[in-house]
């Protein structure tokens, strides 16, 4: 069979390979990638993004456990890890639709099946849909990932464990769950069944847990987890719930007089937060603006030379400067700021954020007000986008100090709802 010819053809879709496939399609260059079963690569169907879905869910039923200490009396907590896992299907399956759009809009093929090579930079594939084809490239790139490894413990594979993919299709609560192995994926295995209520035990048969990481780190945590099993259960959310207090004092301390307004585009963030630094006679900071200083290149210049892994850097390493230099100041962020997790951490801890947010339709209206008609002109699910975005994002934005919502506000409306917050968090702001 004569082969089809490809500038870049890619085996397996994971995180390296499907970026690269998006960026050298839209230079224009001939590209197809084989996946035989995860759009996407392992991390958004079977790994870390639906892991963190299903602890999510473990964290809101430890939390509704605790709502009297907040003052949210509730009745008997039950999980229905039916609903959980629902949930995290959902979530897969718009990562997966969110893929193939990009397939779609960057022009790389996806082709789905399995791929080997039979000559050099020649792959054979078995078409999951039957039928075969032959592809060549000019630069083929492997991307072909891991998966879980089943130890050789006598008796174990005849038992069938769960490895992460069965674990999170569960749809009910284990009992006992035994977790072989201490490494970050385990223990938080661990922690989110603990949380739903499955008593849990953890074998690691190495000399310590976490071995990958450095070993003062693996002993921080040994310690804490020892400290942990000798505190009575019931005492531990009033343990947590003091750790958390002292936490936010001193966090409280390291932020300062700085303000970070986020939020997606149309929110009103630079509108309110050049308003906010006149009023304060603070400085005005918008870090997109600083990022493109520092790198000396427009934000989409930057990308497409340098890639997005290239501007999270820079962004993180701007933010970083902006707060050595400034004990107060008023800073705006890129609404994408919260998909950097490390970033977006620096930025909770080191200002006091705010989330200045409004209905999508008001999104929309006011970013078209500010004459920029790319959303609808080009995208007629510009507004399904937005809505979508938002979704995805509210619960890092809700992690904010405090949200304010604009909808259908005046600026002098909003403003005066940020003041009142700025002086909460600040003691300064009033007239
Ligand atoms: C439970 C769990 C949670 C995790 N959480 C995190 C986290 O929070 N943060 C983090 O950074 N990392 C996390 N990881 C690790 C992370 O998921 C992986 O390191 C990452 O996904 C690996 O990406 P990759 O691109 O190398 O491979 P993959 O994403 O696995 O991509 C490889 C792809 O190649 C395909 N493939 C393989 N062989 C062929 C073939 N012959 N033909 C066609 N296709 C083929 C596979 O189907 C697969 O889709 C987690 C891992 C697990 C197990």
């Amino acid at each position: 069979m004569k082969a089809e010819r490809f500038d870049i053809l890619i085996l397996g879709s994971g995180a390296g390979g499907k970026l690269l496939a998006w960026h050298m399609a839209r230079s224009g260059r001939p590209t197809a990638v084989v996946e035989r079963r995860w759009i996407g690569g392992s991390c958004p169907n079977v790994n870390c993004m639906p892991s963190k879905n299903e602890i999510h869910s473990a964290k809101v039923a430890s939390q509704a456990r605790r709502g009297a200490e907040y003052g949210v009396r509730t009745g008997a907590i039950e999980i229905d890890m039916a609903a959980v896992r629902d949930r995290k299907r959902n979530m897969v399956d718009d990562q997966i639709a969110a893929h193939v759009k990009n397939y779609q809009a960057s022009g790389a093929e996806l082709i789905m099946g399995s791929g080997r090579f039979v000559a050099p930079k020649t792959l054979e594939v078995r078409r999951n849909d039957g039928g075969t084809r032959v592809l060549a490239g000019d630069r083929v790139f492997i991307n072909v990932g891991t998966h879980a490894a089943i130890p050789g413990v006598p008796g174990l594979e005849a038992a069938a464990p769960l490895t992460n993919i069965e674990a999170l299709e569960l749809d009910y609560l284990p009992r006992h769950l035994i977790v072989l192995g201490g490494g970050y994926v385990g223990l938080e295995f661990a922690q989110a069944y603990r949380r739903f209520g499955s008593r849990v035990t953890v074998i690691e048969r190495g000399p310590r847990l976490m071995s990958h990481e450095d070993p003062d780190v693996s002993a921080a945590l040994e310690r804490i987890l020892d400290l942990i099993a000798q505190v009575p259960p019931r005492e531990l959310a009033g343990l947590a719930s003091d750790l958390e207090a002292r936490v936010a004092r001193s966090a409280g301390a390291d932020r300062g007089r700085r303000i970070a307004l986020i939020g997606l585009r149309g929110a009103g963030k630079s509108t309110l937060g050049r308003m906010l630094a006149q009023h304060l006679g603070w400085p005005f900071v918008e870090l997109d603006r600083r990022v493109e200083d520092e790198y000396g290149a427009s934000i989409p210049d930057l990308i497409e030379m340098a890639g997005s892994a290239t501007f999270r850097r820079q962004e993180r390493r701007a933010l970083e400067h902006v707060i050595a230099e400034h004990e107060a100041a008023v800073i705006t962020t890129a609404g994408g700021i919260v998909a950097n997790p490390e970033t977006y951490a620096l930025l909770l801890r080191r200002t006091h954020t705010i989330w200045i947010k409004a209905r999508p339709q008001e999104h929309m209206s006011r970013v078209m007000a500010q004459g920029d008609f790319r959303p609808m002109a080009q995208n007629r699910q510009a507004m399904a986008d937005l809505v979508a975005i938002l979704e995805a994002r509210r619960a890092d934005y809700a992690r904010a100090e405090v949200e304010i919502d604009t909808s259908g506000d005046s600026p002098q409306q909003s403003f005066a709802k940020l003041l009142r917050a700025v002086e909460r968090l600040t003691g300064e702001g009033q007239p």
